[in-house]
């Protein structure tokens, strides 16, 4: 079967987060005739799969991927069903097809022609998970961890998130940002509007909260990373009334941070300024944090390398190496091994009506095979 019509298939799949939905069937029927091993591994009833060829002894080239997709939302916005994987002209239409069933199709259609025409001299592993749009916790973090427990060795790894911003072969990703969101809970006085100086006025101290964490850059940036952001995403109150100053606001920030912080740092320094408006306002303010990712950062060397000449032989682009963008697996794989992130031009994803060119599926296809190619090579001069 080619990618394109793996794609197809995987997209027919509802497997919005975190069901696979069939989708592993789909797989696993793919790689029935082949020389790879097969594991299914089970967390919380989040399933994921393991597939390697070749001695887990020897040098490993890992690929990873989700095939949970978010919400399609309203059915009726798109122009085909976001589940019929229909290919339209030159696109093929569905919810995941940019995001990132293609890139799974991709690497496993590379991976099966790379292993019937190379000798195992080396080994390919792939990384298939259905908890990444959700809270992925029980995905890629559980597969590695299972690996840990089978002593299976990885070397090198790319993930296959849609990477390019513009134009198919212009960024690599090489690290990215934390993420942290802090919902604040400020608790001030019911009163009437005319008589403000009975009430403590709560919406007038999430304004003063804004300001403290606004009134100044996070950092400047560093080598690798933009500067930091703040950005404020909900001030809710249920008040309607004109003329009553309402008892509590609800406030969320979400903060992307480089490898200047932490979360813990960040955290510590969110509940200081919290203190200091409760001071300041007579207010109560109860704040709790999730951090969903720590920055992390694969410094640019061999991988980088090997991915950057594959894509500029079957792109002509020479690609950026770039740290932007939101957290994704990739955060848990660099504790194991180098890993780089290079896929699809992610303009549509999560969006109504998305679509990629069946071209570049080809395309990501051709570059996943150059790069195994190229790792077999390499790992042939070694041996002499
Ligand atoms: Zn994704």
């Amino acid at each position: 079967m080619n990618s394109i019509n793996l794609t197809s298939q995987l997209i027919k799949c509802h497997s919005v987060t975190p069901k696979e939905a069939g989708t592993f069937k789909v797989i696993k029927n793919l790689f029935k005739n082949t020389d790879f091993n097969i594991h299914e591994i089970n967390k919380n009833g989040i399933k994921n799969l393991f597939l390697r060829w070749g001695s887990k002894h020897l040098p490993t080239f890992g690929f990873s991927g989700h095939i949970d997709v978010v919400t399609p939302g309203e059915i009726s916005d798109w122009k085909s069903n976001p589940f019929s994987g229909e290919i339209i002209g030159e696109e093929i239409y569905g919810r995941g097809s940019v995001d990132m069933k293609s890139a799974v199709a991709a690497f496993c259609t590379a991976a099966i022609s790379i292993s019937q025409k190379t000798p195992p001299i080396f080994s390919i592993v792939l990384l298939i998970t259905s908890d990444e749009e959700g809270k992925a916790q029980d995905g890629t973090k559980a597969i590695l961890e299972w690996m840990d427990k089978k002593n299976e060795r990885i070397d090198f790894c790319v993930v296959g998130e849609p990477t390019c911003p513009e134009k198919f072969g212009d960024m690599i990703k090489i690290g990215r940002k934390g993420s942290l969101t802090g919902y604040f809970s400020i608790l001030g006085k019911q009163g009437h509007s005319a008589y403000p100086h009975l009430a403590i006025n709560p919406i007038h101290a999430s304004m003063k909260l804004i300001n403290l964490l606004t009134n100044k850059p996070l950092d400047n940036g560093s080598k690798f990373f933009e500067p930091s952001t703040l950005v404020t995403t909900s001030i809710s109150t249920t008040n309607k009334s004109n003329n009553v100053i309402p008892k509590n606001v609800e406030m969320i920030v979400n903060i992307r941070f480089n490898d200047k912080h932490t979360g813990k740092k960040i955290s510590d320094w969110l509940k200081q300024c919290a203190k200091n408006i409760e001071h300041l306002t007579k207010t109560k303010i109860n704040i709790k944090i999730s951090i969903s990712g720590e920055p992390f950062f694969s410094k640019p060397g061999y991988l980088a390398k090997l991915v950057k000449e594959s894509v500029k032989k079957y792109t002509g682009i020479s690609a950026n190496f770039s740290t932007t963008g939101g957290t994704s697996d990739a955060r848990y794989i660099i504790k194991k091994c180098p890993v780089v992130e290079f896929g699809l031009v992610g303009k549509k994803m999560h969006a109504v009506d998305e679509s990629v060119q069946t071209s570049q599926i080809i395309g990501l296809e051709n570059i996943y095979s150059d790069i195994l190619n190229k790792f077999y090579l390499d790992v042939k001069k070694d041996r002499k």
